[in-house]
């Protein structure tokens, strides 16, 4: 089981999370996917900058982390957003829509272009909440502790609300 996270905080937020939910089942094992309740969230890191509509999904996948990596950049392009080097394109700017790979069945990964699981994950409670949601028992690679206890023990001080279930 792979498990994403979705994020949206520019134009139509909730059509963008659907545009990222229906490329994914076009990767999923039998387009199965499984999404928890959409949470609205304070930006973290820039905070000058508009709400987040955040999710989580769970779906089964066959490829490698490289490809599931590939078809998210499609993914997010086909939203419109723009991908560019740092000096026009800021970390944690708005976004249309960004989808990160959190955990990839039991596989740790650091390389250049990727970290599984995902490195910022258990400092955030707009991951963890909805993951815990759809997952609360999965130990997270690596990390030996179960999302629910990650979740008791994340200090992570940014708002988040349900605002769909
Ligand atoms: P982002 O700005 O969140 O879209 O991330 C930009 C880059 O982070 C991507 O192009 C990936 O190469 C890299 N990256 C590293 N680890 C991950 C991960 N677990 N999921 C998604 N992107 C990742």
């Amino acid at each position: 089981m792979v498990y994403l996270s979705l994020g949206s905080n520019l134009g139509d937020r909730f059509n963008f999370l659907q545009q990222g939910i229906d490329g994914l089942r076009d990767v999923a094992v039998d387009r199965q996917i499984q999404r928890s309740k959409i949470y609205e969230t304070e930006p973290w890191g820039n905070i000058a900058q508009p709400n987040f509509l955040n999710c989580v999904v769970e779906f089964d996948y066959r490829g490698t982390p490289e490809a599931l990596l590939s078809e998210i950049h499609e993914i997010e392009t086909g939203t419109g957003r723009i991908r560019g080097s740092d000096s026009t394109v800021t970390q944690w700017m708005a976004r249309t829509l960004d989808l990160d790979i959190l955990v990839f069945n039991d596989v740790c990964i650091n390389s250049e272009k990727l970290t599984i699981p995902h490195k910022l994950m258990t400092q955030r409670h707009f991951v963890l909440v909805p993951l815990a949601e759809i997952a609360p028992d999965l130990i997270i690679p690596g990390y030996l502790k179960s999302v629910r206890q990650c979740v008791d023990e994340c200090q992570d001080i940014c708002g988040l609300k349900i605002w769909k279930q």
